[in-house]
């Protein structure tokens, strides 16, 4: 039997998949399914083992991770525009953080393909009326009527091709000139150069380009500055989709999820006799599981056993979202252990989700001073324990709106621009002085 037998690879089939929609017409869904796994893959298997080799370097603390992008993306956020600026943001950022750390940063995007999202209640009441819960793009519409919120199969296909589009601009925007660093200075020319981080990042760029021009000089021109590696990444929630996107490597028969570089499972999805960790034990990408503050350490240990049997540097990110009032006195013991077993995992922070709070007015908010209060704690406890903080994971858009709160965004600025259908998220500027805030705490 080869690993790509059927019966190998649906054996997630047989167990309990959390947080999958409940779809109205089972023949319809099955159409889909077989339609999807007639298309191409979104991303080559050569690139996932790409992305896995940069992770190694991360879990070596060679290389720090940034990974970003909207908690759901929407069909309707395809605009060359609004990919561009998600895209700006992640690589300013990341500019800020190699200038500061003098260490590469593997770039990883929450775009082209997060589309589905676990919710805590199935269904949602407004003034009397009871729907089920928007559960991300690919599933049903975020607008309140029976109608829009019913889950449809046909929306999977949408998120295929929802999701190549936006890769396709990504990749046309590498290919084009627009990550080259001798471009920087063009990334900021909007309102962001008019705020404090936006100037603090003006002068950064200025010293970068007379570096660039020094190097040059002396007849060093690297490549490198001229082009960006960039991966995507999703909560691989639905398995349905999942399955149809995942195919064998021609060479290895070995199973990769092409609907992505690397593939996550949520907090909500993380159970070890589930079907999530079923389906991605069988994985070749690179994956990460969520941490939330209920994780024990033995829960982290069977999750490896399950996940990264063989202990491969790169293979598994740890993703702990404890909250800023928890991070220090939880993640302590959970690096130790998990360290002591041999594991060399990717430990990154999300600083979001364990610090999701209701504004006075009733908006899901974020304070940033809380974000970056995570981050901190995370950073002290890997340099007291001397194991490696790898990365953040993060929250953020390219648009100026205003869903945290802080730096530069108040309480009575979030109806203002409140554009999310699901969390908050970071705007350009709040991600730069995070990026700038990160970059010190390599000083410490
Ligand atoms: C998310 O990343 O949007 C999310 C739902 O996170 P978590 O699984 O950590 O709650
Ligand atoms: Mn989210």
């Amino acid at each position: 039997m080869t690993i790509t037998d059927l019966s190998v690879r649906r054996t997630w089939r047989s167990l309990p998949a959390a947080q999958q929609p409940e779809w109205p017409d089972p023949v319809a869904l099955r159409n889909v399914l077989d339609e999807l796994r007639s298309y191409p893959p979104l991303v080559f298997a050569s690139e996932c083992d790409q992305l896995r080799e940069r992770m190694a370097a991360v879990a070596r603390g060679e290389a720090f991770l940034l990974q970003g992008g909207d908690c759901a993306e929407t069909f309707g956020g395809v605009s060359v525009e609004q990919i561009r600026n998600k895209f700006k943001t992640l690589l300013q950022m990341s500019l800020v953080l190699t200038y500061a750390a003098s260490m590469p940063v593997v770039k990883v995007g929450r775009m082209a393909g997060q589309y589905a999202k676990p919710r805590s209640k199935p269904t949602e009441t407004i003034d009397g009326v009871t729907l089920p819960s928007y559960r991300g793009d690919s599933v049903n519409g975020f607008e309140f009527t029976p109608h829009a919120r019913t889950p449809d199969p046909e929306r999977l296909k949408r998120a295929y091709h929802t999701s190549s589009a936006t890769l396709n601009v990504i990749r046309a925007l590498i290919s084009s000139g627009y990550a080259d660093l001798r471009q920087l200075q063009t990334w900021n020319q909007d309102h962001v150069e008019l705020s404090p981080s936006g100037r603090r990042y003006e002068r950064l760029a200025r010293d970068i380009d007379k570096a660039l021009q020094f190097s040059r000089g002396f007849g060093i021109d690297s490549e490198a500055a001229r082009s960006v590696e960039f991966f995507t990444s999703h909560e691989a929630l639905l398995l349905d989709y999942e399955d149809a996107l995942t195919r064998p490597d021609v060479i290895t028969g070995e199973l990769y999820d092409l609907s992505a570089h690397m593939v996550w499972i949520g907090e909500r999805t993380r159970q070890l006799d589930g079907a999530h960790v079923e389906f991605f034990a069988k994985l070749r990408n690179p994956i990460g599981v969520k941490l939330g503050p209920t994780c024990t350490a033995d829960e982290a240990l069977a999750l490896i056993d399950r996940l990264d049997p063989d202990r491969e540097p790169g293979r598994l990110t740890f993703t702990t979202r404890m909250g800023a009032g928890k991070v220090r006195d939880l993640l302590p013991t959970l690096v130790e252990k998990v360290s002591a077993s041999g594991a060399q995992v990717v430990w990154q922070c999300d600083p979001m989700h364990g610090n999701t709070i209701s504004a006075p007015s009733g908006h899901k908010t974020r304070l940033f001073d809380d974000v970056v209060d995570e981050v901190t704690g995370f950073f002290e406890v890997h340099r007291a324990l001397g194991t490696v903080p790898g990365g953040v994971h993060i929250e953020v858009t390219g648009e100026d709106v205003t869903e945290c709160v802080g730096a530069g965004t108040t309480n009575d600025d979030l109806p203002l621009r409140y554009e999310t259908t699901c969390d908050p998220r970071l705007n350009r500027s709040q991600a730069l002085d995070l990026a700038f805030l990160i970059a010190e705490l390599y000083h410490r």
